[in-house]
């Protein structure tokens, strides 16, 4: 039986998603709001000209991230082990030769969704009715009035809600949306202050038709103090007929051009493995500072900073308004399993009102 109540999910994450499904799943109908042209948030897998899939956001997991796993089931969806197999560098200083290790492959295991991280996306909208994720339409406005919430978009709309959960970064709900009338101290003071876990980081990506490094011995992971990337890992896929890399660039790439960093980041390669990088079928990277995820005024926070404070887990509004997102939760916040147990306390926070 459909619920009679409007409900509305701002952000199309992971969290508003799972939120949605999990919700539909008891026969309870949620629509989307999510503000960018693109649906997934921080998770954001391309492919690349060989049908590599490259993540430039979300990317690993462990056998501890036990809902995650369990949503990952569910949903048909399948993991594969990170490659750590081989030699792996870590490079100190520029004076120092550069330090080789080796990772016992069953230490640790951290893994991958099979396709890429976005399977997990596409898996939950296919789950959901089309209509119920509307893009391009960003929330700037809260409002409670007598006969419920009302919530303004930036296309001009106001759409009358009945419960509104906010899944989105802090920072980026402090800034971006106006709450009327004022949430009541010290939330609007918290918001600003909860770090947003990976904000402002820079994810790159490589893809190339052979796997040349495992030729030389090399896992593909590196870690450097010095150069261009900090960290690099294998990125080839589950059946190993795709190559390439990812990892992440040292905060001030985002000074440099995108031509810049890939010259860079080919030239640091080269020098940690020792030999001539071939031309990549696609270099790609992002930098996560836009204001759906940083918001208007990104402090340096430490990371983790507030998260899954007592004030992101209570309602407001007179059980109206709630607040979901990877930041909000009290376990594994900052990681796709904390955004889905975010999700998952939500929806018993609505269920539980509703029985
Ligand atoms: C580079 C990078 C690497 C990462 N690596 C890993 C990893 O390896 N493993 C891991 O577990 N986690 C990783 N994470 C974290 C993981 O991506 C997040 O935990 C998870 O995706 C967060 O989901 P969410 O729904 O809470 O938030 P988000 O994904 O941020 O979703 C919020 C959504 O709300 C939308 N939005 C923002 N403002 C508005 C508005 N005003 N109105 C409507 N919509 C709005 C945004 O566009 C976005 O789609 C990584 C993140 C990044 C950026």
């Amino acid at each position: 039986m459909p619920s009679e109540k409007r409900i509305l999910i701002i952000g199309g994450g992971l969290s508003g998603l799972t939120l949605a499904y999990l919700l539909s799943q008891q026969q309870i109908n949620a629509d989307v709001l999510e503000a960018s042209s693109r649906i997934g948030g921080r998770i954001q897998t391309i492919q690349g000209p060989l049908g590599t899939p490259l993540e430039l956001g979300a990317t690993w997991f462990n056998e501890s991230h036990s809902r995650l796993l369990a949503l990952l089931d569910t949903l048909d969806l399948k993991k594969h082990p990170q490659v750590t197999k081989g030699t792996s560098l870590f490079q100190t200083s520029n004076t120092e030769p550069i330090q080789k290790f080796s990772v016992p492959e069953e230490e640790n295991q951290s893994y991958r969704i099979v396709g890429g991280t976005q399977q997990l996306i596409e898996a939950l909208i296919q789950k959901l009715d089309p209509n119920q994720i509307k893009l391009n339409s960003k929330v700037i406005q809260i409002k409670m009035e007598n006969d419920g919430l009302k919530v303004g978009v930036s296309t001009g709309e106001l759409i009358a809600a009945d419960l509104v959960v906010v899944c989105l970064p802090p920072q980026a709900t402090a800034s971006e949306i106006q709450f009327s009338p004022t949430l009541p101290d010290p939330m609007p003071q918290l918001l600003p202050l909860v770090q947003t876990w990976m904000g402002g980081s820079i994810k790159f990506v490589l893809e190339f038709e052979e796997p040349f490094w495992k030729k030389s011995g090399y896992s593909g992971m590196a870690f450097s103090h010095v150069g261009i990337i900090a960290e690099i890992y294998d990125h080839s896929n589950e059946g190993k007929t795709k190559f390439g890399f990812t990892g992440f660039l040292n905060a001030t790439a985002s000074r440099l051009s995108l031509e810049e960093r890939q010259g860079l980041v080919l030239r640091h390669l080269g020098e940690l493995l020792e030999e001539k990088i071939p031309n990549p079928s696609i270099y790609q990277d992002k930098i996560w500072t836009d204001r759906l995820v940083l918001g208007a005024n990104p402090i340096i926070q430490r990371p983790h900073q507030y998260h899954g404070h007592p004030l992101l887990l209570q309602s407001y509004y007179h059980e109206k308004l709630f607040f979901a997102g990877t930041e909000t939760s009290t376990e594994y916040a900052g990681y796709m399993e904390g955004a889905i147990r975010s999700a998952e306390r939500v929806a018993q926070q609505i269920l539980k009102e509703k029985g």
